[in-house]
């Protein structure tokens, strides 16, 4: 492909993502297909010969839009969102013309400094300790687990000995609703997943400090030695809110690492009205948060902040010789901050979303999210036949159906749950919580409004009349 023709494709290729997103709404969300649809449109061996862009565009069309899950669509409400923009497409599209490796100061410097700036930005929007320093990673589990990594080394000398000197297994502490990436993250490091310690919660679903000191008293009877406590701002599945207060006096006086996953529900500390939830946060050794899920920022892009950077570079710092530079006592090298060596251009982007929202403009998108959620979750305490199962801190709604004098809800809710999906007309997904099947949606799809919220309670109203309990 030369340019001529790059600029005649990709000026096509913009105009298709504006339909897209002007569209989507006639897109069902998720697609129905069964495994192996999209496999088997795609040839088992790899074309020998040049083939026609336009050909290829159009089996792009029509054969792996239609297997997609449609993550943009104002009726996503599953999971979290992974929220995108046109800023944001923008300035990948820019990123991955310019294929610039962020490893080294040298081998990018606008990439390193902008990457700088912007976490100073946004280290200022949300409200952050003055002292700390960001870094962006792909993804929350690789920040929780170059965390954990960071606390091991700041302990004990295994990046260098390995684990054959430690005679007293160590103790790692989060609550049981912490997201599955810290306990991914303790496998990896070497702890042993037997040594995550899930410490109880209380009815809304937050960590129970006295519970948390009673595990660590017990441990250090034992003779185990407690390491870290990773507290949750934010649970994966009811954006439940461990009290970092009382955790963090709990670190200092135990002298424990603290990491605080933020991945989701950290984008609303931009909200000054939010920030009184992390009380606590001069306790924090590193936090994290995700802006590709809901700060208009595509995926991936995760923000990584540390108190204390020479931890994590003394963790994590390897400089061979072929990557020796003359500015490296003056600048940063991202790959010293971090597991990759190569790394993206992702701060473009990033930069792009600020600017092009301005915070005011994130502000009042998330304010939206926020207040409609809080309007839905008073409509399904209102409502007969549904209840609200955990608190609403953010715009995470988890609830279930409940028609009178019941059991067997949580086939029911199940069932439900399928039939909501099935319908093509909006995604939703669901957890547990108390052994109970809970229905979840999340309002946070860059391009919802009320509107889509409120058909799609409706739809989901209709839906649950048509249920037959068994
Ligand atoms: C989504 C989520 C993660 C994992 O995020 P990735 O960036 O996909 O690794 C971790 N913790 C919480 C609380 C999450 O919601």
């Amino acid at each position: 492909m030369d340019s001529n023709e790059f600029r005649k494709q990709g000026h096509q290729i913009i105009d298709w993502i504006a339909d897209y997103f002007e569209n989507i709404n006639h897109y069902s969300v998720i697609p129905d297909h069964p495994p192996g649809h999209t496999l088997n449109k795609v040839p088992a061996s790899p074309p020998l010969d040049s083939e026609d862009f336009k050909t290829i565009f159009q089996d792009f069309e029509k054969d792996i839009i239609p297997g997609m899950t449609h993550w943009q669509h104002p009726n996503f409400f599953g999971y979290f969102p992974a929220n995108t923009s046109f800023p944001s497409i923008l300035g990948e599209l820019l990123t991955s013309a310019m294929g610039a490796q962020c490893m080294s100061w040298l081998t990018s410097p606008a990439a390193t400094e902008l990457e700088q700036r912007v976490m100073e930005w946004l280290q200022q929007a949300l409200g952050l300790p003055e002292d700390f320093t960001g870094v962006i990673q792909d993804t929350a589990s690789t920040a929780t687990l170059c965390s954990i990594l960071t606390a091991r080394e700041r302990f004990t000398k295994i990046n260098k000995d390995g684990f054959y000197n430690q005679v007293k297994p160590f103790r790692i502490y989060c609550s049981s609703e912490a997201h599955s990436s810290i306990e991914k993250g303790v496998k990896i490091a070497g702890f042993g997943s037997q040594h995550l310690i899930k410490i109880a919660i209380n009815e809304d679903f937050a960590m129970i400090p006295e519970a948390l000191e009673s595990a660590i008293i017990e441990d250090l009877k034992a003779g185990f030695q407690p390491l870290a406590i990773i507290a949750a701002f934010g649970t994966t599945s009811s954006t439940a809110i461990d009290p970092l207060e009382a955790i963090g006096r709990l670190a200092q006086k135990y002298k424990l690492w603290l990491h605080v996953d933020a991945a989701f529900a950290g984008s609303a500390l931009i909200l000054p009205e939010k920030r009184t939830l992390l009380e606590g946060m001069e306790y924090m050794d590193s936090f994290v948060f995700n802006p590709h899920k809901w700060l208009f920022t595509n995926f991936d892009c995760s923000a990584y902040f540390v108190k204390d950077p020479q931890a994590l570079k003394h963790t994590f710092e390897m400089t061979p010789e072929y990557l020796k530079t003359e500015q490296d006592q003056q600048v940063n090298n991202y790959r010293d901050w971090g597991i990759q060596l190569g790394r993206r251009f992702r701060a473009l982007k990033l930069w792009f979303v600020i600017r092009s929202f301005g915070l005011n403009g994130l502000q009042s998108q998330l304010r939206n999210h926020i207040k409609w959620a809080q309007k839905l979750s008073q409509m399904i305490d209102n409502h007969p036949l549904f209840e609200r199962l955990a608190p609403v801190p953010f715009n995470t709604i988890c609830f279930r159906y409940k028609p009178a004098a019941h059991t067997g809800l949580n086939e029911i809710n199940q069932k439900l749950h399928q039939s909501i999906n099935k319908s093509g007309k909006l995604f939703i997904t669901h957890t547990k919580l108390n052994e109970q099947y809970t229905l979840r949606l999340v309002i946070g799809q860059t391009n919802v409004t009320w509107e889509h919220v409120s058909t799609a309670w409706k739809t989901i109203e209709d839906l649950a009349k048509s249920i037959n309990p068994t």
